[in-house]
């Protein structure tokens, strides 16, 4: 027993280095992978709390980064709204000025609404003059003067025609194309910068029922202020407007400044450089 045992123990003794190195390679093995371990482990745990907090946040809205996006959009339309109203407050749309040195600028639309003059003719203007205008028809029939449309909006495609049309009828009376040019282009504005295009000017002509020129163009050049309308060539003032004086052709500008205008004997152009 004791010589068998003897023999195991220096049988132990012999292998023990081996065995003892073997154990510590495996220790170490076991070492390095608890090691991954934890680092598989610490990297899951933060990416999943990560895609966990993301997902949180996104449906419970507290994702910062989100939010600040959501505001920087809500500040940048804010921002257009007010730049808007300040340009609106600056330049309002019915006093904007359209002569051969300002012509109407190249993204300019207008919202148009039909008009009923009530002699059969058929006319836009822009929506925002209709009620007034309305009541200008309306006001003048109360003192027995009908008057109507002659011309209202025009689109830059319809003003070149009218002014080909009249260079034409120029030429056919013998004048040369430049003479019919120039003499059209005194009466008729070049497309872009006529008011027609803009739905705010209303060329007037004699109602049917109405018997005399006159009393038409005596009662507009009388009344329109009332209604935001103005004379808007008038005598003496050519060189300001750069157009001849036409008597039929009217613009509006709003109740207030017309009657300012008015008052004052003035031009657009003359009260908005004081303005
Ligand atoms: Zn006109």
């Amino acid at each position: 027993m004791n010589t068998r045992l003897r023999q195991s123990n220096s049988h132990q003794e012999t292998l023990g280095p081996r065995c003892s190195k073997k154990r510590k390679v495996k220790k170490s093995a076991k070492i390095l992978v608890l090691l991954c371990a934890c680092f598989m482990f610490f990297f899951l745990g933060q990416t999943c709390a990560g895609i966990v907090q993301s997902v949180t946040s996104f449906f419970t809205g507290t994702e910062p980064s989100l939010t600040q996006k959501l505001t920087n959009i809500a500040d940048a339309f804010e921002e257009t709204e007010s730049e808007i109203a300040e340009k609106e407050k600056t330049n309002p749309w019915n006093l904007l000025l359209i002569n051969s040195s300002n012509p109407l600028p190249p993204d300019f639309q207008v919202k148009l609404k039909k008009f009923d003059d009530g002699e059969g003719g058929e006319h836009y203007v822009d929506e925002r003059i209709h009620s007034d205008l309305l009541e200008m028809f309306e006001g003048a029939q109360e003192d027995g003067v009908y008057f109507q449309i002659n011309s209202a909006y025009r689109n830059a495609k319809e003003q070149q025609h009218i002014i080909d049309k009249r260079v034409k009828k120029l030429m056919d009376q013998g004048f040369s194309y430049q003479e019919a040019q120039e003499m059209v282009l005194e009466v008729v504005a070049l497309p872009g910068i006529s008011e027609h295009e803009a739905g705010l000017a209303v060329d007037f002509g004699v109602g049917k029922g109405n018997k005399s020129w006159d009393s038409v163009y005596e009662w507009l050049k009388k009344n329109s202020y009332r209604y935001g309308f103005i004379l808007r060539y008038p005598q003496k003032k050519e060189e300001l407007t750069g157009v001849a004086y036409e008597h039929w052709h009217y613009r509006y500008v709003g109740k207030e400044v017309a009657k300012e205008i008015k008052e004052k004997g003035i031009c657009l152009e003359e009260y908005l450089e004081n303005r």
